[in-house]
């Protein structure tokens, strides 16, 4: 149950068949898309040229009501796109698909990651005259790609263009009048695939989508690719070319969902793997081995299988908690309690090894492990299937700073009596490779490590979202 702020969401359709309602399909996909936002979601619709949207905050059904959805229509290509920011001032104009007029008609833009040079790039805009309505990086890439079309031949050469000015992480989905167009970084930090639904196309960032919407999964989009669907199929262009990949080892610990595949690994694989591996770098005896809902429950199931100690449920996570909820109760020990609950008809009297993904402040876990021992358990052993979180990540939506990360300023026994626990452990820095070993892209671990993929000179990724405020 990391503290670590979710990711956000992309998602496009290329509509090739008739019967397919590409509203409907993309509502859908970004059910399947939740757990990576839930600050807010938006649909853009194209109809030959002619854009309609409609975004708002909250979990899906809150933020895409029924009667707006058939207020869409239907149109031939189709953007949504779920959000997730802690930095970024939570305004309507932040929610995506961001739709703008431009020279060529209009273009709707949605993305995932983060932009290590957003100061560098809004400041030069900025020069030029740029009006934002937003504070986030997709702006940026719209102004970016807006001014390179001027003098383009097409809106490939100008995303192009525009994308070679960018540093960091991201996936882009977009659409212009007549295209879908899918970028991922050079390194392959974020994730991004295509896929098929009957004869559509679809770009997304989780395979799960295909599962959820009965499509196919085709293959994940090479770092520094972009992909275009039009009414010829897909092409390819390869934009850059990158001597080192770093997809992002946290999409495997917590980010994607179990169902997932990424960039070759499955996500439920790699963190059983995580749970094997730390039982056997840390082993304990005990009653039971149960996992933190939702991440740490295939990692449990991975350490039960490796020592023996048979899997049974120690918490349960309540389900339905909306941004409503979130709104009312700012009080974070009240929605902690909320959100889980130890089943103390298990772990009443019972030495308990509880799984979880990792510890960014440790108020989770020293949460979860008071939950344990109030519901009666003799003993509990926590155990992270991951390596202590000692750095922040300027790669993702999260902002949480290097002060407030526990792991770095306490060590591993300090942090354990810290949260209550009576034994911790992480996984090694090293094995963490081991859990994704078959991906054929290197990874990103500088949470763990401090070793970024990229350069970042600028840390103040707070003060991006502060613009506003600023003026
Ligand atoms: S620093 Fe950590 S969370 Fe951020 S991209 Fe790298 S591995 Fe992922």
């Amino acid at each position: 149950m990391s503290e670590l702020h979710d990711e956000c969401g992309v998602f496009g359709i290329y509509k090739n068949d008739e019967d397919i309602n590409i509203v409907d399909e993309t509502y859908l996909a970004l059910y399947a898309l939740q757990h990576r936002g839930q600050i807010g979601a938006g649909i853009a619709i194209n109809k030959g040229g002619n854009m309609v949207y409609y975004k708002d905050h909250g979990m899906i059904p809150e933020a895409l009501p029924e009667f707006e959805l058939n207020r869409l229509g239907t149109g031939n290509i189709a953007l949504g796109h779920v959000k997730y920011s802690s930095g970024e001032a939570v305004d309507h104009e932040n929610l995506a698909p961001l739709v703008m007029r431009y020279i060529k008609g209009q273009l709707a833009i949605c993305m995932n990651g983060c932009l290590t040079n957003y100061h560098e790039l809004r400041d030069e805009l900025n020069q030029g005259a740029a009006i934002f309505q937003s504070n986030g990086d997709t702006e940026i890439v719209s102004y970016l790609i807006a001014r390179a079309r001027i003098n383009s031949a097409t809106i490939e050469d100008a995303v192009i263009e525009a994308v070679n000015k960018l540093k960091g992480a991201y996936a882009i989905a977009l659409m212009s009048p007549s295209k879908l167009i899918a970028v991922r970084d050079p390194m392959g930090i974020r994730p991004l695939c295509l896929g098929k639904i009957g004869e559509s196309f679809v770009f997304t960032s989780e395979s799960c989508v295909f599962d959820s919407l009965g499509g196919e999964f085709i293959r994940d989009i090479e770092p520094g690719e972009m992909l275009v669907a039009d009414e010829q199929g897909i092409h390819s262009y390869k934009f850059a070319e990158s001597k080192k990949t770093a997809l992002c080892l946290f999409e495997y610990v917590y980010f994607s969902r179990p169902d997932s595949v990424i960039d070759g690994v499955s996500v439920a694989k790699a963190r059983q793997r995580a749970g094997k591996l730390l039982a056997q770098q840390h082993p304990v005896d005990a009653d039971f081995v149960c996992g933190v809902p939702d991440c740490g429950i295939e990692s449990a199931i991975g350490y039960s299988m490796e020592s023996g100690i048979r899997y049974a449920t120690g918490l349960i996570k309540n389900k339905y908690i909306g941004r409503a909820f979130n709104d009312r109760k700012k009080n974070n020990e009240y929605l902690m309690r909320i959100k889980l609950n130890a089943l103390k008809h298990n772990v009443e009297g019972k030495r308990v090894i509880v799984i979880d993904d990792s510890i960014l402040k440790g108020a989770t876990s020293k949460h979860i492990v008071d939950l344990l021992k109030s519901a009666g358990a003799k003993e509990v052993h926590m155990r992270i299937a991951s390596p202590m979180f000692m750095n922040p990540c300027y790669l993702t939506s999260d902002t949480t700073p290097k002060e407030d990360l526990i792991a770095s300023r306490m060590s591993n026994d300090e942090i354990c009596s810290y949260i209550g626990a009576d034994s911790l452990g992480f996984l090694s820095p090293e094995s963490l490779h081991e859990v994704a070993k078959e991906c054929k892209l290197d990874f990103c671990d500088a949470c763990f490590t401090g070793n970024y993929p990229v350069d970042i000179t600028d840390t103040t990724r707070a003060d991006k979202y502060s613009h506003k405020i600023k003026q």
